[in-house]
């Protein structure tokens, strides 16, 4: 048979027929053993569907292990998916105090470890996938497709099948360049740039203490990792951002329903106000040195230039979809969510507690059986929670059980956040002139995360 432009219809049904199984008695393969992969595997496992969870990393939860040194914002309450609390329950696990705030170590040691545990023989770790597409169909053979098996390639090149593909593989590994405009900075591949979150007052400390160091990006990790550097005698700090004010990032203050990312928010203004940070803003990366100069170039052609020991790019993360390239994707154009979930995540419109409730229709592609939840389905959208991921997965399974009722009655109840409304973000800003007498000192050695980034709402950019 010819693969040509004059291959027939005929002569390609022919082959699909004979490559079409019964893919119904396969596994769900499930990518990534995050907070999300893992309510995933709680799910399909009350529904008493087969599944299977690969895990690139050699432990579970390996990007947030990353990340570890870090107190996030949400409290327990928040993160902890409900099916997941009634698989824990049956092992004798004790749910962790409902109001603490963890440090990514904690949400493993606590919580994301005991719960791969429960899984434990159909989890498999150092498992990267590397490839997904369906079993003698390339992306353009339609006929009868959505009959025949997923095919999953793993990075060793064995090669398995699934029923459905729930992909829960997040975008820790493929982060924003340091360039103002999406593209890297001319000269970034050259020079060493730090990515977020660096550990600056643990393990990378010796990196970081008494260097000069600049910090580039206005979300969470950017204040994140400025609040740390505070904290080191003899650092420098300088802090570049794109917009014209910092005013987003210092976010909701008291009106934060997440107090520790709002007082937080606070402490940071007030570092900037005392010369402790030095802010620049209007700041477009558009060139680094091999001395370590960044050099802004705004949209004008007006120049600021900033030499650093050290440059840490904390610029958000971007979706990796290459993975799926076999398959038929619907990406939003902007933000490379799905086109349906696009306009109920959008940073420009909303904050992390404003998204609404969504589940298996906006996730869906016109792949059918594939879906990109958790952090990779916002695509470059900041604005994500554990919480709406736990509900995305809730509908996905229930749909994938053939529960459609279920599936489609979502529901989210989720604080307002107040740092990604213009408007309270606005207030705060009137506000914050009362509160610069707060110090530097924080509440542990682990850092509680801010939010908020210069494009709008977040919580997680
Ligand atoms: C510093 C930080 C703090 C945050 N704080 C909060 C917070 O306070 N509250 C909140 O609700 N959200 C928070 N978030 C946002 C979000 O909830 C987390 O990023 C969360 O970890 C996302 O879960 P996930 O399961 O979607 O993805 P991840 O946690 O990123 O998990 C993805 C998993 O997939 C694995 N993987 C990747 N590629 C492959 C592959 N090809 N094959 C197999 N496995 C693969 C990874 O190793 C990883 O284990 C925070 C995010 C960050 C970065």
């Amino acid at each position: 048979m010819s693969d040509g432009c004059c291959s027939t219809t005929t002569s390609l049904e022919l082959e699909q027929v004979s490559l079409s199984g019964d893919s119904s008695a396969l596994p769900v393969v499930v990518i990534g053993a995050g907070p999300v992969g893992l309510a995933a595997a709680a799910h399909l496992a009350e529904r008493g569907i087969d599944f299977l969870v690969l895990e690139a990393g050699t432990r579970v939860a390996a990007a947030v292990a990353q990340w570890g040194h870090v107190r996030v914002f949400s409290p327990w309450k928040y993160n902890i998916d409900a099916a997941a609390r009634r698989v824990l329950a049956a092992t004798g696990w004790e749910a962790p105090d409902g109001e603490w705030l963890p440090t990514g170590e904690e949400l493993i040691e606590n919580y994301l470890a005991p719960l791969g545990k429960a899984f434990d023989d159909r989890l498999r770790l150092g498992a990267g996938v590397t490839a997904i597409s369906r079993l003698g169909y390339d992306r353009v053979r339609t006929n009868g497709r959505e009959s025949v098996p997923f095919l999953v390639r793993l990075d060793t090149g064995e090669e398995l099948q699934a029923r459905a593909i729930i992909d829960a593989s997040g975008t820790y590994t493929s982060p924003n360049v340091l360039g103002a405009s999406g593209l890297p900075a001319h000269g970034e591949d050259l020079v060493e740039v730090d990515h977020a979150l660096p550990d600056v007052l643990g393990a990378d400390r010796e990196r970081y203490e008494g260097k000069h160091v600049l910090v580039v990006g206005a979300g969470h990790s950017a204040a994140t990792t400025l609040l740390g550097l505070a904290q080191l005698e003899n650092t420098p700090i300088t802090w570049a951002i794109r917009a014209g004010s910092a005013t987003r990032t210092y976010g909701g203050g008291e009106a934060d329903a997440l107090p520790a990312r709002g007082a937080l928010g606070t402490r940071l203004h007030a570092l900037v106000e005392s010369g402790r940070i030095r802010l620049l803003t209007g700041f477009y990366a558009h060139t680094v040195t091999p001395d370590g100069t960044v050099i802004s170039r705004d949209p004008s052609g007006h120049e600021q230039r900033v030499t650093a020991d050290r440059i840490v790019a904390a610029t958000g993360y971007r979706p990796d979809h290459s993975i799926a390239s076999e398959l038929r994707l619907d990406l939003d154009p902007i933000l490379g969510s799905t086109r349906a979930l696009a306009p109920l995540i959008d940073p420009n419109q909303h904050s992390c507690g404003t998204v609404p409730p969504h589940g298996v229709d906006e996730l869906a592609h016109p792949e059918p059986g594939y879906y990109a939840v958790g952090v990779k389905s916002y695509g470059r959208a900041p604005t994500f929670l554990m919480a709406t991921g736990y509900e995305q997965i809730r509908s996905v399974v229930a749909a994938l059980a053939g529960d459609w009722e279920a599936a489609r009655d979502v529901q989210l109840d989720l604080p307002e956040t107040g740092v990604c409304s213009s408007n309270l973000a606005e207030a705060q800003e009137q506000r914050v002139g009362l509160a610069t007498g707060i110090s530097g000192g924080l509440l542990s050695t682990s850092l509680p995360l801010v939010s908020v980034t210069e494009g709008g709402g977040s919580c997680c950019g």
